[in-house]
């Protein structure tokens, strides 16, 4: 096995406004409105919806062949179930909840839903991921004629209503603010941080609950003697260059209420989805680097289905103690198909793993990345692939619109919804 190198693959850098702009001092509370819709537990709640006997118990969803946690219920939450946990680690803490396999399908059915719903309010949202979405709030009161508490309350109410899932709704001028605001009154609540309450709400905000600031971010702001969002924004923004370059300074600018991340209505299809993380310890256990691919394959596999995509190339890479990087990839027919990508993964994986040798990271990485069944696929693929299509197709109709709808298949599944897709994970891979 040849060493194998994740740092040879470049990603753009995404989209980013204008930089060093002075901090602005806002002269009206809303001269720009985000907001930040996310689902509340999304895979658990999606179970919940249809399993209501199940409503006020313990629920933890897992991932392909029930190897790891990869959503719970609040309750499980509580008793120290994480996501990401192996399942026979959950099962110790936690026997009584019921422990049900994940149906990706369903979740994307559920999350599409949910953004039809969220277009009613702005023709301008960015679908995040599977279960979040920013919405440009610009003019939007005076169309709806409601306050934006009001309309933050609306959209929870109708998600519920029609989706029978609680959602949790931030609205502030920026998406760093909206999204921590979006945070703070779950689940099924409504925070809204107007212009002047944002100083007042960044002192209660602890720095490790600002996006883009993980664990070792956070010792260094520590050592800076930053411990809440508001400390972050009163350091002069030369020291918070020098800590965290232009990532801190577009933090900095954000968290002061400056928009500095525009909405992202227009992403192109992206190149490659990568998942990938430090196993948290260094490990020889087999059995945890499973349950770590697998809960990234999990997650690949969420997104694929989501945006109907598929992939014809995948990638396993494992990282040694010593940071060497070794990986296998290999080409398979497009599919989003969980079993025979995660097929693929564990074949990748077994060629890789060397018994003894402690590992410190894992990833996945899917690319080749397709539009679901293309009219091309049809046609160039053999018999066998030209029928899988077409009951993938029929399969999607079925699922959205009943049996009778065979007819708007074609146009059914062109239409995409614009996406975000910025995982910088290739970047990330190398830091461990
Ligand atoms: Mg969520």
């Amino acid at each position: 096995m040849a060493k194998w190198s994740v740092c040879s693959v470049k990603q753009s850098e995404p989209e980013r406004g204008p930089q060093h702009q002075p901090k602005m001092s806002p002269t009206s509370n809303w001269y720009n409105a985000i907001a930040h819709v996310d689902a509340d537990c999304f895979f658990a709640s999606c179970e919940l919806m249809r399993r209501p006997d199940l409503k006020g118990q313990a629920v933890c969803v897992l991932s392909s062949q029930d190897a790891c946690v990869v959503a719970k219920t609040y309750d499980a939450k509580a008793l120290g179930i994480k996501t990401g946990m192996p399942v026979w680690d959950a099962k110790k803490l936690m026997p009584q909840a019921h422990y049900l396999s994940a149906d990706f399908r369903f979740y994307g059915q559920l999350s599409e839903k949910m953004f039809s719903i969220l277009r009613r309010y702005s023709p301008d949202v960015e679908v995040y991921s599977i279960d979040e979405a920013f919405i440009d709030m610009n003019g939007i009161r005076s169309m709806w004629k409601m306050s934006y508490r009001q309309i933050a309350d609306h959209i929870r109410q109708t998600v519920y209503q029609e989706v029978g899932i609680t959602v949790s709704v931030g609205i502030s001028t920026t998406r760093i603010l909206a999204k921590i605001a979006s945070e703070m009154n779950k689940p099924n609540g409504s925070t809204i941080i107007p212009g002047r309450r944002i100083s007042r709400f960044l002192r209660d905000v602890p720095i490790g609950d600002v996006p883009g600031i993980g664990r070792s971010r956070q010792q260094l702001m520590k050592k800076m003697q930053i411990h809440t969002a508001y400390d972050f924004t009163n350091s002069p923004i030369a020291r918070i260059d020098d800590a965290l370059g232009k990532v801190g300074v577009d933090l900095w600018h954000e968290l002061s209420g400056v928009p500095v991340y525009p909405l992202q209505l227009h992403t192109p299809m992206p190149k490659n989805i990568a998942r990938t993380a430090s196993l948290g310890t260094v490990t020889t256990n087999r059995k945890i680097i499973e349950a770590h691919i697998s809960y990234h394959t999990t997650r690949i596999i969420t997104e694929l289905v989501r945006q109907h995509l598929t992939t014809s190339m995948i990638t396993v890479f494992l990282r040694h103690k010593s940071f060497e990087a070794v990986g296998d990839k290999t080409r398979i027919t497009a599919t989003n198909e969980f079993s025979t990508i995660n097929h693929v993964v564990k074949t990748l994986l077994a060629n890789i793993f060397t018994q003894g040798n402690p590992y410190r990271a894992c990833g996945v990485i899917a690319s080749n990345i397709q539009p679901y069944a293309q009219q091309g696929e049809l046609f160039a693929a053999d018999s066998t692939s030209k029928q899988l299509a077409l009951m993938r197709i029929m399969d999607e109709i079925n699922n959205r619109y009943g049996l009778q709808s065979l007819k708007p298949a074609h146009a059914l599944v062109k239409a995409k919804s614009q996406v975000r897709f910025q995982y910088p994970v290739l970047n990330y891979a190398i830091k461990y």
